[in-house]
C-alpha cells in the first residue's frame, strides 16, 4: 500500500443530509473539514430550521424492514458507519415498520455531533462558485443562483435538469400480464410498452375516482412551476370526461389480444431501466397523495397488485445530468465532462438520488472517497448487489431512458448470477448478499465510533 499523504483540508458545501454525512466520513478518516452552510442567515423556501440535516417535509426515513430496499439501504449504512443513521436510530419515534424520528431531536443531534468534532470547522457562508481544491458540493435539490450557474459551466451542459413532475414507477413483476399486453402503438417499436386496456365501465369508474382523489399540498414557491410547466393527470382529467382518453390514455393503434379489438382506453407503461424490472406510467405525473395513488392507480386493469417503487411527485428538483459526468464514487471524473476534477465530488439529491436516506448514502460514499483520494487509497465503490452500490451505479451508469431521480429499490439491485429468480427467494438472496458484502467492506474503513453516544 502506498504511503498515505498528509491529509489536506476538504471543503463540504451544504450541511443537509448528504453534506453532514460526508463531513463526518471525512473527519472519521482523519481529514480536516471546512463545512460551509448558508443557514441560518439565508434559507431555501423549504428550509426553516437553523440546525443541519433538516428534514424538509416528512419526519420519516421510510421503511426499516430489510424486505424494503430503503430498509436494506439503511442497514448497509449502519454497517458501514453512518452519522445520519446513528442520529436517526437515537431519535426514533414509534412508526410501525418505518424509521420515523423526532424532527428537532434528529437535526439537533446531527448538528451537535458535527460541532463537537475537533476536525470539523463550520462556517456560515453563501457559496457562489465551486471551491478550488478538494471539495464536495451537497447543496440539494433547491440549489440556485451563482453556484448553480457555475455548476452548469463546469458540466459543460446547457442547464441543470429541472422537472416539476414525475410519474409513478411500478415493479414489472407486480403487473398482471394476463391482462396487460406488450405492444407499441401501430406496431412501431416492437413490444416496448406494457398496455393496460380499459373497457368503458372501467374507464368511467377510474375517471370518477381520479378527479375526486385527494391531492398533496404544493409549496407556494412551486406553484408557478406546476401550473405553467406541466399538467398533472388528475388536472387534465378534470377538464372533461374524454380529455385523458384523447391524451395519455388514447387507445388508437393498439389491439387487445384477448378481444382482438381496440380497447376503450389504454394506460401505457414504459420500461424505466435497462433490466426491464421497472415501468413508469406514461403521462401520469401527479400530485395525488401517495395513498390515493395506490387506491386510484390500482383500479387500472393489470395494476390491481402493483407495487410502487416510486410514487409520482411534483416539486422543484434541480439535479445534474450525472451519467457520464459523475463516477460511481460520486467524483467529477466522467468522460462527458469538458475538464475532469478528481478532487471534486457531488453528493445528495442533486446527483439524482431521491430521498433523505438515499441522499445521505451518497454523502457517505462521497465523503469516504474524497478522504481515500487524499490518503492515496483505492476508491471505495460497493458493488450493485448492495443497495448503496446500486444507487451509485444508477447515477453514474448508462441509461436506456431519460435520467430521473431514483429511490432505492430492488429493481436496481443486481443479484449475482445463478440466484433463484422466484421473487421471495430473490429478495432473500439480495438481502443476504448485500449485508454480507457491506460487512466485509466495512473492514476496509476506519473503526466507527458513534458520534451521538457521547452527546
Ligand atoms: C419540498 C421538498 C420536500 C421533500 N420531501 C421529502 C420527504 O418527505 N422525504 C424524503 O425522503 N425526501 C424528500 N425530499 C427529497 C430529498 O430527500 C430532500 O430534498 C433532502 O433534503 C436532500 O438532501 P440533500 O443533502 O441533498 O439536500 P438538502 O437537505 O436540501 O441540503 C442542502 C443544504 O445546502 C445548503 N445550501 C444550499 N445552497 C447553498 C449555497 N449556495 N451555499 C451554502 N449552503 C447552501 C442548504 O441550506 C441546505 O442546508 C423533498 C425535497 C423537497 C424539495
Amino acid at each position: 500500500m502506498p504511503e498515505p499523504a498528509v491529509p489536506t483540508r476538504a471543503v463540504v458545501v451544504g450541511a443537509g443530509l448528504a453534506g453532514c454525512e460526508a463531513a463526518f466520513q471525512l473527519a472519521r478518516h482523519g481529514v480536516p473539514v471546512l463545512l460551509l452552510e448558508m443557514k441560518p442567515g439565508r434559507k431555501t423556501p423549504a428550509h426553516h430550521a437553523d440546525t443541519f440535516a433538516e428534514l424538509v417535509c416528512s419526519n420519516s426515513l421510510r421503511s426499516d424492514r430489510l424486505e424494503n430496499a430503503v430498509g436494506l439501504l439503511k442497514q448497509e449504512m449502519r454497517t458501514l458507519g453512518s452519522l445520519i443513521l446513528a442520529a436517526a436510530d437515537r431519535c426514533r419515534v414509534p412508526a410501525g415498520g418505518a424509521l420515523a424520528v423526532d424532527r428537532d431531536g434528529f437535526t439537533g443531534t446531527v448538528t451537535r455531533a458535527l460541532r463537537a468534532d475537533p476536525l470539523i470547522e463550520i462556517r456560515e457562508a453563501f457559496v457562489e462558485s465551486i471551491p478550488d481544491g478538494p471539495s464536495i458540493i451537497a447543496t440539494g435539490p433547491l440549489t440556485e443562483g451563482p453556484l448553480a450557474d457555475d455548476i452548469v459551466q463546469f458540466l459543460g451542459y446547457g442547464s441543470l435538469h429541472f422537472f416539476d413532475a414525475a410519474a409513478p414507477i411500478v415493479s414489472a413483476d407486480s403487473v398482471d400480464l394476463s391482462i396487460a399486453f406488450r405492444a407499441s402503438r401501430y406496431g412501431k417499436g416492437g413490444d416496448d410498452y406494457l398496455n393496460c386496456p380499459m373497457d368503458e365501465a372501467e374507464y368511467l369508474a377510474f375517471h370518477a375516482a381520479l378527479v375526486t382523489a385527494e391531492t398533496a399540498d404544493i409549496h407556494d414557491f412551486d406553484k408557478g412551476a406546476v401550473f405553467e410547466g406541466c399538467m398533472p393527470v388528475e388536472t387534465m382529467a378534470g377538464r372533461g370526461l374524454d380529455t385523458i382518453r384523447f391524451g395519455p390514455l388514447k387507445p388508437v393503434g393498439l389491439t387487445d389480444p384477448r378481444t382482438g379489438r381496440t380497447p376503450y382506453a389504454v394506460v401505457q407503461l414504459r420500461q424505466d431501466d435497462a433490466a426491464r424490472s421497472l415501468y413508469n406510467l406514461v403521462g401520469f405525473q401527479t400530485r395525488l397523495k401517495q395513498k390515493e395513488q395506490m387506491r386510484v392507480f390500482r383500479m387500472i386493469p393489470g395494476l390491481a397488485h402493483a407495487e410502487f417503487e416510486r410514487f409520482g411527485a411534483m416539486h422543484r428538483n434541480t439535479y445534474l445530468p450525472s451519467p457520464g459526468r459523475l463516477a460511481a464514487d460520486y467524483s467529477a471524473t466522467g468522460p462527458l465532462l469538458p475538464n475532469v476534477r478528481p478532487d471534486l465530488f457531488f453528493a445528495g439529491q442533486m446527483t439524482g438520488v431521491e430521498g433523505y436516506v438515499e441522499s445521505a448514502s451518497s454523502g457517505l460514499l462521497a465523503g469516504i472517497n474524497l478522504a481515500r483520494r487524499l490518503l492515496v487509497l483505492d476508491p471505495f465503490v460497493p458493488p450493485p448487489s448492495t443497495a448503496i452500490g446500486a444507487l451509485s451505479a444508477y447515477v453514474s451508469g448508462e441509461r436506456s431512458s431519460a435520467f430521473e431521480p431514483m429511490n432505492a429499490n430492488f429493481g436496481l439491485i443486481r443479484v449475482p448470477e445463478g440466484r433463484s429468480r422466484r421473487k421471495d427467494d430473490k429478495v432473500r438472496a439480495t438481502i443476504e448478499e448485500s449485508l454480507s458484502v457491506a460487512t466485509s467492506l466495512a473492514a476496509e474503513l476506519p473503526p466507527f465510533r458513534s458520534p451521538v453516544d457521547a452527546l
